[in-house]
């Protein structure tokens, strides 16, 4: 079984979120099950992180409207993975993956030069599995464009929403200057979207199967409060979607060799957190102490409750603990943490991305803040059970999959979590979280728990496996 995976980001070469995450360790775990998966990114490669060598394959062109514009392919292997890189430095070669006043054209052109790379490369995937809105005008390009070459005759589609707020929402006159595309599908309505056209619309339309990466998300972007205005499509579509849970790469994230850390231990001696806590109190500028270390490893978006977080940031600043945020985002958020790092001295924030402190963090804090109002899986939480941190989440998505709130009389959970978007509810569940810190047995009893908890991607990896085995019908 061959499978082409389609992303903007991808590990260890770029990175925003948790899609760069799942575009490396989901490949990998396939291919660990048999599957012949090969990536394909940008070559973006802004923050890239590994040197590698790449193989020159060939020079091609897209269509973009009028215009037509280079496409250079190379390759390399990473950690057993094939990557293909689409090249065209005008489209690329920038700081940062999104947000540029031209990324209709930019992932426009991606979509349609990933369709056109194949017709060049050798190499005959049986399904194509694409991720986000940056990707998703591949079903119909292909059967606009390429429905006639028999290469592509028989390629399934996969669709992942890793995030359903984000859609690429553009003027319809991309369809026909950037996409090559006549107005049938904006006048049939499966790409307009309120006079306009919705990239992630089309991918949903149009893809054989559409996945996302919860099962709570699943059923969540059914609603009209978590759909985005697309919920009456999702329902139209809800026989092709699925929830498969993301997982996690337990070598990347292993206290035991992780090689970022200052000190690597396991659920047998986690009591050595304590020295990644001195290392971190030490490089944040905090002071040398023994309460709870509250940690937030995130982009600073709306999604991720940050409203919820200002509305009692100095009553939990007021309490006895200290509060490390590694984050980036909107401006508001930045200036809020560098506010109220001015006024407390239990505050530290660093603004930036920094993956390196990332994992200096989870090593190295007690307690994880997840106060999400949306949150399609979440990786963080999973990452800072690893580590032996205690997530401290809002029941959404799949947050709500993968952390149990902890029950104090049978002992079992795997972190604190709390229901309504309220403010007041958030801080309560911290309050619960710094009793159970102060009992060490059972404090020490549920790291040693979340420690040992089985996210790794095998399970869903499976799962992915069986999808396209059901669609390739293998
Ligand atoms: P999302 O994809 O919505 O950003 P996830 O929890 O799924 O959220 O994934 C976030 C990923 O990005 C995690 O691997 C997290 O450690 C990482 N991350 C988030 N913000 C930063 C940052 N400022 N510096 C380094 N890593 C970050």
């Amino acid at each position: 079984m061959k499978v082409l995976f389609v992303s903007a980001e991808v590990v260890p070469f770029s990175k925003t979120g948790g899609l760069a995450d799942v575009a490396y360790s989901l490949p990998r775990a396939l291919i660990k099950e048999g599957v012949d998966v090969r990536v394909m990114t940008s070559r973006n490669f802004h923050n890239r992180k590994v040197d590698v060598e790449e193989r020159h394959l060939l020079n091609t062109e897209v269509e973009v409207g009028w215009r037509k514009q280079y496409l250079g392919i190379s390759m390399t292997e990473f950690n057993d993975i094939p990557f293909y890189f689409l090249d065209n430095e005008y489209y690329f070669k920038r700081e940062g993956i999104y947000g540029h006043f031209d990324d209709a054209e930019r992932y426009s052109y991606f979509c349609r030069a990933a369709l056109e790379a194949l017709i060049h490369l050798d190499f005959e995937p049986d399904l194509i599995h694409f991720n986000d809105w940056h990707t998703a005008m591949i079903p119909l390009l292909m059967k606009k464009h390429y429905g006639h070459i028999e290469k592509f005759s028989n390629i399934k589609t996969v669709f992942t929403i890793h995030n359903l707020r984000y859609q690429g929402v553009y003027d319809a006159q991309v369809l026909n200057e950037l996409l090559n595309l006549d107005y049938s599908e904006f006048e049939s309505g499966a790409v307009e979207f309120f006079g306009g056209i919705n990239f992630m619309k089309s991918g949903i339309t149009f893809a054989d199967a559409v996945t996302t990466v919860s099962d709570t998300y699943a059923k969540e972007i059914k609603e009209p409060y978590f759909g985005e205005k697309l919920h009456d499509l999702i329902r139209d579509h809800e026989e092709k979607l699925h929830g498969i849970v993301n997982g996690i790469d337990f070598e990347i994230y292993n206290p035991e060799i992780d090689p970022k850390i200052v000190k690597n231990y396991t659920y047998k001696n986690s009591s050595r957190k304590q020295i990644n806590k001195e290392h971190l109190q030490n490089i944040m500028g905090l002071k040398k102490s023994k309460r709870p270390l509250i940690a937030m490893v995130s982009r600073l978006a709306d999604q991720k409750g940050l409203d919820l977080l200002e509305h009692i940031i100095e009553e939990l600043l007021e309490l006895d603990i200290q509060l490390v945020v590694l984050g980036s985002g909107e401006e508001k958020y930045e200036n809020m943490f560098k506010h109220f790092s001015y006024h407390y001295e239990n505050l530290s924030a660093s603004i930036g991305f920094n993956e390196e402190l990332a994992h200096e963090i989870y090593a190295g804090a007690d307690m994880l803040l997840m106060p999400s109002l949306f949150e399609p899986c979440g990786l963080s939480q999973l990452i800072s059970q690893r580590y032996g941190t205690v997530p401290i989440v809002r029941e959404t998505g799949g947050l709500r999959d993968t952390v149990i709130h902890y029950n104090k009389y049978t002992q079992e959970g795997s972190g604190f979590s709390f229901g309504s978007y309220n403010a007041h509810e958030l801080l309560f569940a911290v309050k619960r979280a710094l009793e159970l810190y102060d009992n060490k047995k059972e404090w020490r009893g549920l790291v040693k728990n979340i420690m040992q908890l089985d996210t790794s991607w095998k399970q869903s990896a499976l799962k992915y496996k069986a999808l396209y085995q059901d669609l390739i019908g293998v």
